[in-house]
């Protein structure tokens, strides 16, 4: 028996925005008002006993499904006043009640339950955590997920709901919604929550937190409290956390439309795990000590409220609010960093999207949530560029009312990308359907070349055509190019409608080269070449060869270690002297060994970038043929001990210097991109 698993929203380790989850794979038959819980549960995390007791309505009700997970046993089922059975025939089965249509305007069960949760095993991973819906509890935490069936509930049903948490001592716990009664004393901690909006479903969470608070005015000045819920270990990071989702509130407010909940809590796990959920954060410890969570993912999760767990994505048509969510938090701090950041964040996305295998690219109405990298190519980055370029192609002004207007006439509601579609139309009074039904429908990306350039003197100017092919069926694109002359860099929009097209550009000065979309501004398969070499392409392809450069046995054993590192497989070893072939290399060695292997190969020299400088270079270089090199050189064996820890985190990057284990300079080498020189 599966039900439809109702994990909210995104999780985040790392620099990477990760998972969402929540599948509403069955139709909605209620309206989305019709169901509540009243639930109270004692949860004791040392002997990880769990008592609960729900008394469950609907209103105006049809024929129903009434779920409670194996694990617990019933110990009271009343359906209106009568017995209703403990809804299974044999132990360590789902709890399953039938209840055919009524002619009524409300129903009420109520169930009791009771069991042992499963031990928290805090060495799970984020994969392994989401993997597995299992409540679990122990004393540095206890985690109910939703999709585990906790408490007995309609299947596939939104609900509101009430939850009255009662713990031992040193304990507190919290679901999603409103604080509305607490209290903490030598008995225990009891506190009530109340969600009066519908919702996909309860998490609870507990642990031995320390409680912090801050209070916030909302955009029409109503109080939100903001709340920590930190280990001991981390409560001095309190602050710091409450102040960053203070901004973020005001930043989103100010943009979308007011903050719709009466609080916000940033919830530390003892798993190294990330979730977001309406008016709360659930993420682990570790991934709250990393520096960057408060600038990059908690900003994410923090418009989650808006996006995803605010208005509700469709997902039988597509999961379009980590899109929005990705573009509006995470590329949107990249521009708020300059220019340059959100242009590298970009190139990722089309760097990433080329480097899909076959059939990993789906179109994004069918993505649905994250469950591996790929997807996350799509439904998070394809899409945010979907959003990108709907910026463009409507301007600033135009598309922030349209999100406006969609905060402000969907909340709580669930919404479809056609839904999002008639919002920007309504704004905008423009047509949206070709520009909606390309991106959405269709899985790849236009491939597109400058075939030709000709340039004539005309009347007091110039007559420049410019020829541009791209890959059937034709998607409809303003291509931008930019166009050089003398007095600097013009970017014109060209209206691309078919697969071949010929446009003629008026120009005052003489124009000497153009080049195809050089800022990448739309989402299109790269040139060969476009993209410059970084020293993941040489770390992930399977095929790629390592050259150790030296004898000695105790250098080679580091930059063996290094490489295994690198590349988290078996390593396939060739000789210094041994030719390169077509596949990526590794090359490693001490500084002398390098500048005579590369001399030997007749290769470039180091790049001035990483010449003379720190204690360790690392650098690509991008050979004909497209396979690429990355070369690691070390002033001794110290120094290239010293790269084996941090150097993998630094995929993204075409060059790197070292002082020791510190990155002290990085960069990625500028991009090949379509030129054609006017003759
Ligand atoms: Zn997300």
């Amino acid at each position: 028996m599966t039900i439809a698993p109702f994990i909210r929203s995104c999780i985040f380790v790392f620099s990477a925005c990760f998972v969402a989850a929540p599948a509403i794979s069955a139709p909605v038959p209620f309206k989305m008002n019709e169901v509540e819980y009243d639930i109270m549960v004692k949860i004791d995390p040392m002997s990880r006993t769990l008592e609960g007791k729900s008394l469950i309505t609907v209103h105006r009700p049809r024929e129903l499904q009434l779920l409670l997970g194996a694990g617990y046993e019933v110990t009271q089922a009343e359906f209106n006043d009568g017995a209703l059975g403990i809804g299974r025939e044999q132990a360590n089965q789902p709890h399953v009640w039938n209840i055919p249509f009524h002619f009524r305007q409300q129903i009420q069960f109520l169930i009791q339950w009771k069991g042992v949760l499963a031990p928290l095993d805090t060495a799970l991973d984020h994969r392994q955590t989401l993997a597995r819906p299992v409540a679990v509890s122990g004393v540095d935490g206890t985690f109910l997920p939703d999709s585990s069936d906790w408490y007995p509930r309609i299947a596939g049903q939104f609900a509101r709901y009430k939850v009255n948490i009662e713990l031992p001592p040193g304990q507190k716990g919290l679901v999603a919604g409103r604080l509305i009664e607490e209290n903490d004393s030598e008995q225990g901690y009891r506190a009530t929550f109340e969600f009066s909006h519908p919702a996909e479903g309860i998490d609870l969470m507990a642990g031995p937190y320390a409680i912090d608070t801050l209070m916030h005015h909302n955009i029409k000045q109503k109080p939100v409290q903001l709340r920590t819920y930190f280990h001991p270990q981390i409560s001095k990071l309190s602050k710091d956390y409450l102040n960053a989702v203070k901004g973020y509130l005001d930043r989103y407010e100010s943009e979308i439309g007011e903050y719709p909940y009466s609080e916000f809590s940033v919830v530390s796990s003892p798993t190294p795990t990330g979730f977001g959920m309406p008016t709360l954060t659930y993420l682990g410890i570790d991934v709250l000590q990393l520096p960057f969570i408060r600038s990059t993912s908690l900003g994410h999760e923090v418009l989650h409220n808006w996006w995803g767990n605010g208005v509700y994505p469709d997902y039988r048509s597509g999961n379009w609010s980590e899109g929005l969510t990705t573009f509006m938090a995470d590329y949107a701090y990249k521009e708020q960093e300059s220019d340059v950041a959100a242009r590298e964040m970009r190139l990722g996305w089309l760097r990433d999207f080329a480097a899909l295998q076959p059939g990993q690219d789906v179109p994004l109405t069918a993505f649905t949530s994250r469950t591996h990298g790929a997807s996350k190519i799509v439904g998070y980055n394809k899409a945010a560029m979907v959003f990108f370029m709907l910026r463009d192609h409507l301007g600033e002004a135009l598309f922030q009312r349209a999100l406006q207007g969609l905060w402000a006439t969907r909340r709580f509601q669930i919404t479809s990308w056609q839904d999002v579609q008639k919002m920007f139309e309504l704004v905008s009074g423009q047509l949206l359907e070709s520009f909606f039904a390309q991106w959405l429908t269709r899985s790849g990306a236009p491939a597109l070349e400058i075939t030709e350039v000709k340039n004539a003197a005309a009347d007091s100017g110039y007559s420049l055509s410019i020829t541009l092919k791209q890959t059937e069926p034709a998607y409809q694109l303003q291509v931008p190019i930019a166009v050089e002359t003398q007095q600097g860099s013009t970017v014109h929009r060209l209206d691309l409608q078919q697969a071949q097209q010929t446009f003629t550009l008026k120009l005052t000065d003489k124009p000497l080269a153009v080049s195809l979309d050089p800022d990448l501004r739309l989402f299109r398969q790269l040139a060969p070449g476009e993209a410059p070499p970084i020293l993941r392409e040489v770390i992930v392809n399977s095929a790629t060869q390592t050259v150790l450069l030296s004898a000695q046995p105790e250098i080679r054993k580091i930059a063996e270690t290094l490489a295994a590192k690198l590349q988290d497989r078996k390593l396939e070893i060739i000789a210094p002297d041994d030719p390169l072939t077509s596949t990526p290399a590794l090359v490693i060695g001490l500084q002398t060994e390098v500048n005579a292997w590369l001399t030997a190969k007749k290769l470039p020299a180091r790049p001035d970038e990483t010449s003379k400088k720190g204690s360790a270079q690392v650098w690509t270089m991008a050979r004909s043929g497209g396979a690429s090199l990355a070369i690691v050189s070390a002033q001794d064996a110290a120094s290239l001990e010293a790269l084996i820890r941090p150097l993998p985190h630094y995929g993204r990057q075409s060059y790197l210097v070292f002082d020791g284990r510190q990155a002290i300079e990085k960069g990625i080498w500028p991009m090949l991109v379509q030129k054609v020189m006017v003759e």
